[in-house]
């Protein structure tokens, strides 16, 4: 609507001249977006950013002990982060000093940087970087060589991986074509979501709240319904104009 741009004078100019103010949607794509992303991606380390959104795809931490060593890294580690950037990777050198790989590690997980590749002498020797990711699973060398092919096949396969993984727990908290009585046990219970057919009725509406203290979060766009969409109101039973998502608000 244009209650924003009346609120805030954002205006534009017309074809003929004239002063309009804008019409802007909603989609809150704010604080809320990213809150949503750090509930639905992360662990008891901090966030897991998802690759394609994560501003460092990968960090890179030399690793070494004498000054020597450490121009030699640090260089090995620009030399690698050039190689990534023209693959069009975000890529980020954590060089600094005084501080210990281990505690570099421990603050790019909590900050959610997909991957990590830790590039020590014996690495440079065998023409390796261990990779880490930020899902889990074992450390591993992987070939300089190929590197940023392999990264980018990484990112694919985490990006997938966190998406899905996102779906089975948002699953895994929903019934869907639920009954009168899922809805009144489930509230009363763990809570969740609660898939189910809507009458439009503000009473009903109004009961199931008072009732479960549920309310109607969302009302699912096609995509996002059910593959059986119920033909009848969970509550009430009469006809169903839509299906509902109820949950409790926090
Ligand atoms: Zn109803």
């Amino acid at each position: 609507g244009q209650n924003f741009a009346r609120a805030f004078e954002v205006t534009f100019q017309t074809a003929d001249g004239g002063l309009e103010f804008v019409w802007n949607t909603s989609w809150g794509v704010s604080t809320r977006l990213v809150g949503g992303l750090i509930m639905t991606h992360s662990d008891d380390n901090g966030l897991i950013c998802p690759p394609r959104l994560a501003q460092y795809q990968v960090v890179i931490v030399p690793i070494y002990k004498t000054d020597d060593e450490r121009a030699t890294m640090v260089d090995a580690a620009q030399r690698t982060r050039a190689t990534l950037l023209a693959a069009g990777i975000r890529v980020h050198v954590d060089a600094r000093e005084g501080i210990k790989p281990g505690a570099k590690y421990y603050e790019w997980e909590g900050r959610g940087v997909p991957f990590r590749l830790e590039i020590g002498p014996r690495d440079v020797a065998a023409g390796t970087a261990m990779l880490a990711r930020r899902t889990g699973g074992k450390k591993e060398p992987v070939p300089m060589d190929g590197l940023a092919e392999r990264l980018i096949a990484e990112m694919n396969r985490m990006q997938i991986e966190l998406l899905e993984n996102a779906r089975a727990r948002r699953e895994a908290a929903s019934i869907r074509g639920a009954t009168k009585a899922q809805l009144i046990q489930q509230m009363e219970g763990t809570g969740g979501f609660i898939y189910g057919g809507f009458c439009g009725e503000r009473a009903c509406e109004a009961e199931i709240k008072e009732q479960t203290k549920a309310t109607i979060r969302v009302l699912p766009d096609p995509e996002f319904c059910s593959p059986n969409v119920p033909a009848r109101c969970l509550w009430c039973d009469m006809p169903s104009i839509a299906e509902a998502v109820w949950a409790k608000a926090y």
